[in-house]
């Protein structure tokens, strides 16, 4: 088949999480679309490969689960270091999965399901009419009637596509593989929001066989004083003491490399003639926590369910399209301005030191900390004025 002699109901540029999502759910729902990656795949995707419950629960809705979790690495808790350097385990069911493997796997259910996928051909911009959108790539432009943009968290493509609103990321952050010791344990994962790294974060998380994805990052709209990250990378590793005593004798697997995140819902505008966008491209990525590969899935869904209705209805205009902008705002936008919030609250480092100290004396904070993680609590229920003083005086 060559892509540029048709006509496609819906062409999805970006293959990680939401995109493939969104292809996924279009090829379903019966559409003739195609799924467009500028890498080779499978590609890699920097990242803590970190899959939290709204993930795990996407891909369960999805029937895709099973799938993920015969080849990920099961976690029982996340321990989360506080700037004083104590720890407080909130337990849950966690997966790992290097997105090398998870991207495949997505990429590859949305070709199952139908999508045409086409790899190693990079989108360069974008052209409407009143009878089609063309995605233009270095061959020659891809027709569809509509398309929907998951490029991640680089802003380029948000340019070209004409809904760039802020080009800085939200935050950035690295990682690389690690093989550490046999007697280092791999049943959770680890944060630390721990002093010698704020307002930067670290991560060391298992992926099975002694291999551990090791990283950190640095949310930009936490303030102005922003520390070089490779400098930040290397002080968690040596000046956060558990961190330091886990790393000793590491052999290095991979390279450092680092990616910029785009978080709090924000940064482009998410429709237009013709468009409907998804994931990182519209800030997905969760603040305070870097967590995004479930609501790029979720959005990725929520795009394709959109283009779906917009295509049998004929409604691809911009101003038929905003009602996307609204059911955005009104499904996540609270959620997303409660993390806002718990990031604002890193920079109060008694704060977090007296709630590790609660949760570890009080199931019944330690629980509240659990529906967080969940997702059937915001953070503000702790980590805001309020929450504060409520979580501290129970039993
Ligand atoms: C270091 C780091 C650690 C993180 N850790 C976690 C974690 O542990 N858990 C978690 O949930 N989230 C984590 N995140 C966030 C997570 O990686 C993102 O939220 C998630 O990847 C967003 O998915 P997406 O589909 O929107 O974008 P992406 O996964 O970035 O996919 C976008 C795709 O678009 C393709 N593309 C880009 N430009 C073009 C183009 N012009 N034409 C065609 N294709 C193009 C890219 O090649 C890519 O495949 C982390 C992020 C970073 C940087």
């Amino acid at each position: 088949m060559d892509v540029h002699d048709k006509l496609f109901d819906a062409v999805v540029v970006g293959a990680g999480p939401a995109g493939s999502i969104a292809a996924l759910t279009l090829a379903r729902a019966g559409k003739d679309v195609l799924l467009l990656e500028k890498h080779e795949t499978p590609r890699d995707k920097i990242c803590g490969d970190a899959l939290i419950p709204d993930s795990i629960a996407l891909l369960d809705s999805l029937g895709l689960l099973d799938q993920v979790r015969a080849v990920a690495h099961p976690s029982a808790a996340i321990r989360v270091y506080s700037p004083n350097g104590r720890h407080m385990d909130v337990r849950g069911n966690y997966l790992t999965l290097r997105r090398l493997h998870l991207d495949k796997l997505l990429f590859d259910a949305a070709r199952q399901s139908g999508a045409a996928v086409l790899h190693g051909v990079a989108a360069r911009g974008f052209e409407t009419d009143e009878n089609e959108a063309r995605v233009l790539t270095k061959a020659g432009p891809i027709r569809a009637r509509m398309a929907i943009l998951a490029t991640g968290g680089a802003s380029k493509m948000l340019a070209k596509f004409g809904v760039e609103h802020r080009s800085q990321p939200s935050a950035v952050a690295l990682r690389a593989y690690y093989r550490l010791r046999e007697d280092v344990p791999e049943d959770r994962l680890h944060i630390w929001y721990e002093k010698p790294i704020l307002p930067g974060y670290g991560w060391i998380f298992p992926m099975g066989d002694h291999l551990f994805n090791v990283g950190a990052g640095v949310f930009y709209d936490s303030g102005d004083d922003h520390p070089n990250l490779r400098d930040l990378f290397a002080q968690f590793c040596s000046e956060c003491p558990v961190a330091a005593s886990m790393m000793e004798g590491a052999e290095l697997v991979t390279e450092l490399k680092g990616a910029p995140l785009r978080s709090a819902l924000a940064g482009a505008k998410a429709s237009g003639e013709r468009l409907l966008l998804a994931g990182e491209t519209i800030g997905s990525t969760y603040s305070f926590s870097g967590e995004g590969i479930g609501k790029a899935m979720e959005t990725g869904r929520l795009a394709g369910e959109f283009a779906q209705r917009a295509l049998e209805s004929g409604g691809t205009s911009a101003e038929a399209l905003a009602s996307y902008d609204v059911e955005l705002e009104t499904r996540f936008r609270d959620k997303f301005r409660h993390y806002e919030i718990a990031q604002k609250w890193l920079g109060w480092e008694p704060a977090i030191n007296l709630m590790t100290w609660k949760a570890n004396r009080s199931e019944r904070v330690m629980s509240i900390l659990e529906d967080v993680v969940t997702e059937r609590r915001n953070p503000t229920e702790i980590l805001s004025l309020w929450g504060m003083a409520k979580t501290l005086l129970l039993p």
